[in-house]
């Protein structure tokens, strides 16, 4: 949960990590895939006075809000975190232990989520390319893919980044940017996290098979999904000054993607206006994994339930449509 204030969308994100457990749980049980979801806790960490003044802050809301939270003196960050040993004390100035948040493992999640629907029925048609959506008379007939036209009652716009493309089709401006993410993966051959750790600039996370990932970049505005030699070298100049120990991680591979933002950086969810059926899931920015879930599961209580908008409220399209 990545929220600086108590606001609706720190509550929103409460409700989405909430949804995390008994999932993972529910599509071992069906599925028989583990996504790896793992409560592993976040260490906070804060190089700068400022940075320590802001995660106090946080931790004195949070802890009277009745969450997880433990404030970490610099001298004791070893003692949580054997790999900061070397830099606590000296050029950290304390620490956030929040040990209810979690970790899952992204696309095992997709693709358990995906083997769960098409056991319900659903039909997952991968690779088939939307060009178009289908309006009629004010209201979506479907959609049209280089294969023909699928027919539906309702259609999702959740298609990332690329949702402003197929809105602006139809005269709909959906304000969504790119805001570009690189990540190394990391072996760490016997040192690793215990936990995530995670400064203003990087976080690393202990992986259960082994792997630690470093991530990630903020680049605005760049739809180029490739990793960069700059972007590479921002991530572990930020690790190597947080975790010095991380130098002698192996790299096994380099990954980047696109997070699909609004201006304000919170989600788009709810019905278009002026297009009867055509409803909005997009701009979740940092937190699609972290909300996917939940943004599910409302979606679909909303279209075929006719369900109000609830803790989404403050999200809908109506704030910039
Ligand atoms: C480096 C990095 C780290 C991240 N870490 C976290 C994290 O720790 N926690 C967290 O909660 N979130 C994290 N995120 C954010 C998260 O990945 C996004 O918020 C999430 O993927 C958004 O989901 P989405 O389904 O809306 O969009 P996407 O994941 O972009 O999916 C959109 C899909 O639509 C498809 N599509 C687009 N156009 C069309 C079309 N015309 N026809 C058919 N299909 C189309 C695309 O191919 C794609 O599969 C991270 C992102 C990055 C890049």
């Amino acid at each position: 949960v990545e929220a600086p204030f108590a606001d609706p969308f720190f509550e929103l994100a409460l409700l989405g990590r909430a949804e995390h457990g008994p999932l993972a749980e529910r599509l071992l049980d069906e599925v028989g895939l583990d996504v790896e979801y793992r409560a592993t806790g976040i260490l906070r960490v804060a190089r700068t006075e400022a940075e320590r003044a802001d995660l106090q802050r946080q931790y004195r809301w949070q802890s009277a809000r009745g969450l997880a939270a433990e404030w970490v003196d610099s001298d004791d960050l070893g003692r949580r975190e054997p790999l900061l040993s070397g830099v606590a004390g000296r050029l950290l100035a304390g620490g956030l232990w929040l040990a209810d948040e979690g970790q899952v493992r992204s696309p095992r999640l997709v693709q358990a989520l995906a083997l769960a629907a098409a056991q319900r029925g659903a039909r997952i048609m991968e690779g088939a390319w939307v060009v178009r959506l289908c309006v009629s008379g004010g209201r979506v007939t479907g959609v049209q893919t280089p294969s023909g036209t699928v027919g539906a009652d309702s259609v999702v716009l959740a298609a990332g980044v690329w949702s402003p493309d197929l809105a602006r089709g139809i005269d709909l401006e959906v304000p969504v940017q790119p805001v570009k993410g690189q990540v190394v993966s990391l072996r760490g051959l016997g040192k690793r996290p215990r936990q995530v750790i995670w400064s203003g600039e990087c976080y690393l996370v202990p992986r259960p098979d082994g792997e630690v990932v470093l991530g990630a970049t903020e680049e605005e505005g760049n739809y180029d999904a490739r990793p960069t030699l700059a972007g590479l070298h921002r991530l572990t100049e930020a690790a190597l000054e947080v975790v010095p120990a991380a130098g002698g991680f192996v790299v096994d591979g380099v990954w980047a993607g696109l997070r699909p933002a609004a201006p304000d950086r919170y989600p788009i969810i709810g019905w278009a206006p002026g297009v009867e059926g055509l409803f909005l899931a997009t701009a979740h920015y940092r937190n699609g994994v972290l909300l996917g879930p939940l943004t599910g599961r409302r979606v679909a209580d909303r279209i075929l339930a006719g369900a109000p908008p609830g803790e989404f409220a403050p999200f809908g399209p109506d704030r910039f449509i």
